[in-house]
């Protein structure tokens, strides 16, 4: 039997490219002890050490293109499944698409699980692009140029922003400002999860 947990701790954290997901997943993931997965950042590490799957993502990726839905779905399949992921956890940027929301669903019912809680950071379209450039600047981030930033936009206004109904409908999205300083967003998001 697993306990009831004091507050929600199988999450999503939602929103366009530039929404500060990253920053945020990090803080939430420390303040409620549970791991942010970001595939994002898996695909990264797997770009930077030149894996099979790396080389595969990193031609999606730099054209602002989503990584096809079976290769996703199983690396988040399997990095569920680890330990650190069992009392809960948070995942930035996944699902993406209906179809990774179907793999989501069927990987957490097959565990005996659900979630919690879908988190949209809602922001102003123009000044993510500003923000998202001045990351790549400083980052060298290769898809974090103008061009590949507004198909990102794009791909994200055709294929994701779509999911939110479907979790609506669930009733599990808590919508937060996300043009606030980042501790009133992560105080925002905390409160609005009952942490
Ligand atoms: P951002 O949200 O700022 O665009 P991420 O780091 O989350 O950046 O993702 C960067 C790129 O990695 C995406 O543009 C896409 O190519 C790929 N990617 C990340 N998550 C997914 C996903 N769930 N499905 C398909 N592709 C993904």
């Amino acid at each position: 039997m697993t306990h009831a947990p004091a507050s929600a701790r199988r999450l999503l954290i939602v929103g366009p490219p530039g929404a500060g997901k990253g920053t945020q997943a990090a803080r939430i993931s420390e303040a409620l002890g549970i791991p942010a997965i970001s595939t994002g950042d898996i695909f990264r590490a797997n770009v930077s050490q030149e894996t099979e799957l790396g080389v595969l993502a990193k031609s999606y990726m730099d054209r602002g293109e989503y990584v096809p839905d079976e290769v996703t779905n199983d690396m988040v399949r399997s990095r569920l499944a680890e330990d650190d992921a069992r009392e809960g956890f948070l995942l930035d940027g996944y699902p993406r698409t209906l179809d990774q929301v179907s793999a989501l669903d069927g990987i957490l019912s097959d565990a005996g699980l659900a979630l919690d809680a879908v988190i949209l950071l809602e922001v102003d379209v123009e000044e993510v692009v500003g923000r998202l450039v001045a990351r790549g600047e400083q980052s060298g981030r290769s898809d974090d140029n103008e061009e590949t930033i507004r198909r990102r936009l794009e791909v994200y206004a055709e294929q994701t922003e779509p999911l939110i109904a479907v979790y609506d409908e669930r009733g599990l999205v808590r919508r937060i400002d996300g043009m606030r300083s980042i501790d009133e967003v992560t105080a925002e998001i905390l409160g609005a999860l009952g942490a």
